[in-house]
């Protein structure tokens, strides 16, 4: 566990190296560069800080188990405080409640329609048939979108392209699919503004009442995920997050923002444009990363 993070913080870790006490002025630039490594890969700087601070708190104050050199506890204490906040081991969706419905929320062009698929294909691969809902009316191909990875996945789809009245879709789906299992709604990225757009977002959660909100952030925009996160979490309570585009070079450090704006754990990523490119969200990579 911890050797993976110590590898990725090599040249850090190489100053703690061989040092039977560590001092305060050598934790001091440990920390500054888990501050650099995190704000290079564009985590909220508010949330470095706070990190960082606890994090250089605790090395300062806490003795070594027995056993473990000073310099693996200053490890375990980073390791240990992003974990605290990216939640311990990945969840998946527990899916308790007939029909279990799922909310996806998200900026046109995170990757949103992409990943309903891929979640799609994930739960068909768990045995379940889930029925999609499409209540997008202002982006034209959504719904072709939506229909052509139905009908590769073989699962049902409603949805109407003539109707412009996104809650009148949501409950005309939720109608049809009553039966199912599991409903998956996908939801507009964008609107005339963005306030009529988090106004619909809203209503439709009203209306659909999902057991799941998930909120997709696109990995590669770095700060601005905090912005996002906090708009779209006034509209509906935010269960999970879905990170994509990790397959990049970007660290997805703004997804970490989101998670401590939104309170709620990163359940999956996505690693590709294909549907299989779909992971169950694995913290301590992904804390290698934000760190390497
Ligand atoms: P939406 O507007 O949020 O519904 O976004 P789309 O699902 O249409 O995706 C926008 C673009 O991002 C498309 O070109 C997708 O192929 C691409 N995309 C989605 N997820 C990923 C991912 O995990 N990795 C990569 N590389 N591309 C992705």
């Amino acid at each position: 566990m911890l050797g993976n993070l110590g590898e990725n913080l090599t040249n850090t870790m190489k100053k703690l190296a061989g040092m039977a006490v560590i001092d305060k002025k050598t934790i001091k630039e440990v920390v500054k560069d888990i501050q650099r490594a995190l704000i290079q890969s564009d985590v909220n700087i508010q949330l470095v800080l706070k990190l960082s601070k606890t994090i250089e708190d605790r090395a300062l104050n806490e003795k070594p188990p027995k056993g473990i050199t000073p310099r693996e506890h200053v490890i375990t204490i980073v390791y240990e405080e992003m974990v605290n906040l990216l939640g311990e081991k990945s969840h998946e969706l527990n899916i308790d409640d007939k029909p279990f419905k799922i909310m996806f929320l998200g900026l046109q062009g995170s990757g949103k329609t992409t990943t309903i698929g891929k979640l799609a294909r994930f739960l068909q691969k768990k045995g379940y048939s889930p029925a999609i809902v499409s209540t997008d009316t202002w982006r034209p191909a959504a719904y072709e979108q939506l229909r052509q990875l139905t009908e590769e996945l073989n699962i049902s789809l409603y949805g109407d392209p003539n109707n412009k009245d996104a809650l009148d879709l949501a409950e005309k789906g939720l109608k049809k699919f009553k039966n199912q299992k599991i409903i998956i709604f996908d939801t507009a990225g964008r609107h005339k503004d963005e306030a009529d757009l988090l106004e619909e977002m809203e209503n439709l959660s009203s209306i659909i009442d999902p057991n799941e909100a998930i909120l997709v952030i696109d990995g590669t925009i770095g700060q601005q995920a905090h912005d996002q996160a906090n708009a779209f979490a006034k509209t509906t309570d935010i269960g999970s997050i879905i990170v994509t585009k990790l397959d990049g070079s970007a660290k997805g450090g703004g997804a970490l923002s989101a998670v401590a704006e939104v309170g709620a754990p990163i359940k999956f990523i996505g690693t590709g444009e294909r549907l299989d490119d779909f992971e169950v969200f694995d913290p301590e990579r992904f804390i290698s990363r934000l760190l390497g």
